[in-house]
């Protein structure tokens, strides 16, 4: 009896879980289980400005001129798009191909800009769900703009927070690069979705969401358009995707209704993160079907927030394979905790 228990205890030291949209795995070690409270940091402080924020003054600053400006009813700008002054990619070039021997390059010709909100002080987390809509009506604007220009078949959208994750500038900021090429983890999903479709004549993200929505124990958030939950297979402890309820394979298609919609999703779930694991680092970006002039009528657009709650070391880095430590269940239990 004793040794049955203590084998039945010894055989949950961790489950592997796999992605049914690019088939990759994940280890989930529920034999170290944590609560939130225990992937709570304390975060990197920026250091004190030697001058004024570029971002909150832009043209003092010698930022170049805006690609668009939004404006309230007094005048005052509440947010705005410029062109990155250190971009990494360049906009004024030919693209041109290069061989040598067995590599394969290409110069990085491509548009990067910033989405920058009015206040310094104010994340996405403490802003009202409207202010990210309009958020969202920025992207829309810039990924229109730039989806047809020459050498331009993928565009990033991204929101870095926090040192830890990227966020060079304290100013709340988005990124959008527009390159040439379709990153190998965009690849990955385009395809996944392809073949489940030959499959299963159906959506794997549709089947995800009608699944998560149904079966509720790792949503967060819904509304009419978008549901918000932690993957079955997520890659860090609280992971989440925002996703549109119906098949919607275009993120530069969405509707002011739809808008309204992701900007209350996005919020809440940044929210629940932000209190959850108390103001954590984090990244979320936007996966979209490219815009190569190709079709993909299997996609399906949706939202990845991915707070730093792990650290890649030799088993990860080696296998692609990542260790997180709560299933996507607890993890959704606590994020709702924090409402
Ligand atoms: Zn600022
Ligand atoms: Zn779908
Ligand atoms: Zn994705």
């Amino acid at each position: 009896m004793e040794e049955n228990k203590k084998e039945k205890k010894s055989s949950k030291i961790s489950e592997l879980r796999q992605d049914p949209i690019t088939g990759d795995w994940v280890v989930i070690a529920v034999g170290r289980a944590k609560r939130a409270k225990e992937y709570i940091k304390a975060r990197e402080p920026y250091p004190p400005l030697e001058d004024k924020c570029p971002f909150c003054f832009p043209e003092e600053t010698g930022q170049e001129k805006d690609t668009l400006i939004f404006r309230r009813s007094d005048g005052d700008w509440s947010l705005r798009v410029l062109p990155n002054k250190f971009p990494a990619f360049s906009r004024n070039q030919a693209l041109r191909h290069w061989e040598e021997g067995p590599y394969f390059g290409m110069n990085g010709v491509g548009y990067h800009e910033v989405v920058i909100t009015r206040d310094h002080a104010r994340q996405i987390a403490v802003l009202d769900p409207i202010e990210v809509a309009e958020i969202i009506d920025a992207y829309q604007d810039r990924y229109i703009a730039l989806m047809s220009k020459k050498s331009v078949n993928y565009i990033e959208i991204f929101h870095n927070h926090g040192r830890e994750a990227g966020a060079s500038l304290e100013h709340p900021h988005s990124q959008l690069m527009a390159i040439p090429v379709i990153s190998p983890g965009v690849k990955l999903e385009l395809d996944g979705a392809e073949v489940y479709y030959r499959n299963f004549q159906k959506c794997v993200y549709c089947a995800i969401a009608e699944w998560e929505l149904k079966n509720k124990k790792r949503l967060i958030f819904e509304n009419d358009n978008f549901l918000a939950f932690c993957p079955f297979s997520s890659r860090v402890a609280f992971e989440v995707w925002v996703m549109p309820k119906k098949h919607k394979p275009y993120f530069e298609r969405i509707n002011n209704e739809e808008k309204v919609d992701l900007g209350e999703a996005l919020q809440k779930a940044v929210a629940m993160v932000y209190h959850t694991l108390q103001d954590p680092p984090y990244n979320f970006y936007i996966h979209t079907s490219p815009c190569d002039g190709k079709d993909y009528p299997h996609y399906h657009w949706h939202i990845e927030i991915l707070p730093h709650t792990a650290i890649w070391a030799g088993f990860e880095l080696s296998t692609g394979i990542e260790i997180s430590t709560i299933e996507s269940e607890k993890a959704a239990k606590e994020l709702l905790s924090r409402v």
